[in-house]
């Protein structure tokens, strides 16, 4: 290609090069998208250097070892934001082909990779004799799971999807002995993330309400975890528009021969898709459905026996008080039946992805878990004040903000210590009709209890890590521990909606944004968040890096009864938040490898 180019004296608007990636298949050194995803940040170089083959008769070899026998090592690194930057690539591949050949077309343009995930069931029955136990008398886990198998199928096909078992273990694995126990492997995939929820959805359904007893023979028991999950990638339009006007150059107005599909299977676009574009096209969906909407009536029963019993003896938040809050308050000072509200109203002093044009739908709890010295909104969180909501009043709210107040969002702002109302809540919302994404908005004071109880019912979780080191967390939020209880927390949160992801309105919709507010001379603890965040979450986790801490509640405050000229308190963060500082905080998350934060777009329009 580039050959034809200078044969025929074509200049082009930037630079071309020829990428060869390194090990797309996986096949020798079991890593597949090996050399786009180095060069993404999506792995780690020392990793991927030292993986050794999986040939037989070559495992002492590894990836390192061959870049250097063959001399491909090179002296440029391969990494998207010092190395080699791109701003558009495009991908020759001959995979699709039996589709092309089938439908005899000529070219096909892949618009996306199918999003998928991965599952293990377990059918678990009872062993017994072939020979001596009638059908009737038979738990048989694997006929269990063939009919599991024709079922799931059936259920992909109706929603245009794909479910396959690749794997089934039967044991105890003897010719004359009826299987006790199948584990099997579920793929889903479908180019919609919405798609495959609804597949997951419409099985676990299936799977609630199945009769475990087949044909009259005792019953058999069965799990189904999740395993691996990958969202689907929508590639970006631009870029698919040019591949379009080429085929067109190419076959004319023969339209037919054209073919736009899926990929079954992971390509390096997916990686190299990450860092091309401002439009990231993996975080991009094309439509959303709440997870609350999701939940099967038999997880939502869960959910609210469970809110229930933590209010009967509450553990809820690192504060372990171990009350019954219907007969008596905890540290948060927050009963059982209702919850205190300061004030609920569209907002929009949150960032611009959350607020969009209408405004982010928040309830402002009073009452707090945690009594930091500078809260910015000590009059609520440290004092009860505001009306009191039960969680069937608060869904109603919820129901206006989305009704009346058109807001993109429902916010629950320090919600930590009201989390079983405010599940309730949501659930009573849900049928009510809501539609729009819950936002978790915490001080990352949580428990991972908690959050489990949230798991399913929260779309975008909007954690905000304080301070790293023990000692300030004793003196300035009062609390013990505070980092250990924050890590655990938003580990958790992360694990359960991955990175934040918008739509094509800019609008998020479902992942977690970690915000940090930079204080006066704790810049070297933003730093250690900002690197726990690369190393442990990842590099595309969404960052806001804030900037406007003010002295506020006792900062800066004589102490009580103090004499006239006596030292404020709290005197080392009374004073604003310098230049320096915020650019040393900035400076390190982009120096860990982050690279989506909340800050000004350089092309207008929201940063997504
Ligand atoms: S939520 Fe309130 S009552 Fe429950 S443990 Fe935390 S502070 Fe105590």
């Amino acid at each position: 290609m580039l050959r034809v180019l200078e044969d025929h004296a074509i200049e082009t608007n930037g630079p071309i090069g020829v990428v060869n990636w390194t090990n797309e298949e996986g096949a020798r050194f079991p890593l597949s998208m090996m050399g786009s995803g180095v060069w993404a940040g999506s792995l780690d170089l020392n990793n991927v250097y030292d993986l050794p083959s999986v040939v037989s008769d070559d495992k002492s070899t590894t990836v390192l070892q061959e870049l250097d026998r063959i001399g491909f090592k090179g002296a440029i690194p391969a990494n998207w934001q010092d190395g080699v930057p791109m701003k558009a690539h495009f991908e020759l591949h001959i995979e699709q082909g039996p589709y092309l050949v089938n439908s005899n077309q000529d070219i096909g343009i892949v618009q996306g990779v199918q999003a998928y995930k991965w599952f293990r069931v377990v059918a678990t029955g009872r062993a017994c004799h072939t020979g001596t136990t009638g059908y009737q008398d038979r738990a048989d886990a694997l006929y269990w799971a063939s009919h599991f198998i024709t079922k799931v199928r059936r259920i992909a096909q109706n929603r245009g999807g794909l479910a396959s078992v690749g794997v089934i273990n039967a044991e105890p694995g003897s010719v004359n002995t009826v299987p006790e126990k199948v584990t099997m492997s579920l793929d889903i995939r479908h180019p919609k993330d919405q798609t495959v929820e609804k597949i997951v959805h419409d099985t676990a359904d299936y799977l609630e309400n199945l009769d475990t007893s087949i044909d009259g023979s005792p019953p058999v028991s069965f799990h189904m975890e999740e395993t691996f999950s990958s969202s689907a990638m929508r590639f970006d339009p631009l870029a698919l528009a040019c591949v379009e006007a080429s085929s067109q150059c190419i076959l004319g107005n023969n339209r037919d021969a054209v073919r736009k599909m899926f990929s079954g299977a992971g390509h390096d676009s997916v990686n190299t898709s990450k860092r091309t574009l401002y439009l990231a096209p993996p975080f991009l969906l094309d439509d959303y459905i709440p997870r609350y909407q999701l939940l099967s009536s038999v997880d939502q029963a869960k959910k609210r026996s469970a809110a229930y019993a933590h209010l009967r003896q509450c553990n809820l938040c690192p504060r372990l008080c171990n009350v019954n809050r219907y007969e008596e308050t905890g540290y948060c000072l927050i009963g059982a039946e209702r919850v205190k509200v300061s004030t609920i109203a569209p907002h929009f002093g949150e960032e611009p992805c959350l607020q969009g044009h209408n405004g982010s739908g928040s309830v402002f709890f009073s009452g707090c878990n945690m009594r930091c010295v500078f809260c910015q909104n000590h009059d609520i969180s440290h004092q009860r004040q505001g009306f009191d909501l039960t969680p069937e009043d608060l869904a109603d709210w919820m129901m206006k903000l989305q009704e009346v107040g058109k807001v993109h969002n429902i916010n629950f702002v320090t919600p930590e210590h009201v989390v079983p109302q405010v599940a309730l809540a949501i659930l009573a919302a849900r049928d009510k009709g809501l539609r729009v994404p819950i936002v978790y908005n915490t001080s990352s004071f949580d428990s991972v209890d908690s959050l489990r109880l949230m798991d399913g019912l929260v779309d975008i979780y909007l954690p905000d890590f304080k301070v790293w080191s023990n000692s300030t967390s004793k003196r300035l939020l009062k609390t013990e521990a505070y980092a250990e209880h924050a890590r655990a927390s938003i580990a958790e949160m992360y694990r359960q909606v991955g990175d934040l992801c918008f739509t094509g309105d800019g609008i998020a919709k479902k992942g977690v944004l970690i915000r940090h507010l930079v204080m006066p001379g704790k810049e070297e603890e933003g730093v250690q968040i900002m690197n726990w965040i690369a190393d442990v979450l990842g590099k595309d986790v969404f960052v806001h890096v804030m900037e406007q801490y003010r002295p506020d509640a006792h900062v800066g405050k004589a102490k009580r009864g103090a004499k006239e000229g006596a030292e404020k308190r709290y005197a080392e963060i009374n004073r604003a938040v310098s230049n320096q500082e915020i650019g040393i905080v900035q400076k390190a998350a982009r120096d860990a490898g982050l690279w989506r934060f909340a800050e000004a777009a350089r092309h207008g329009g929201f940063n997504i």
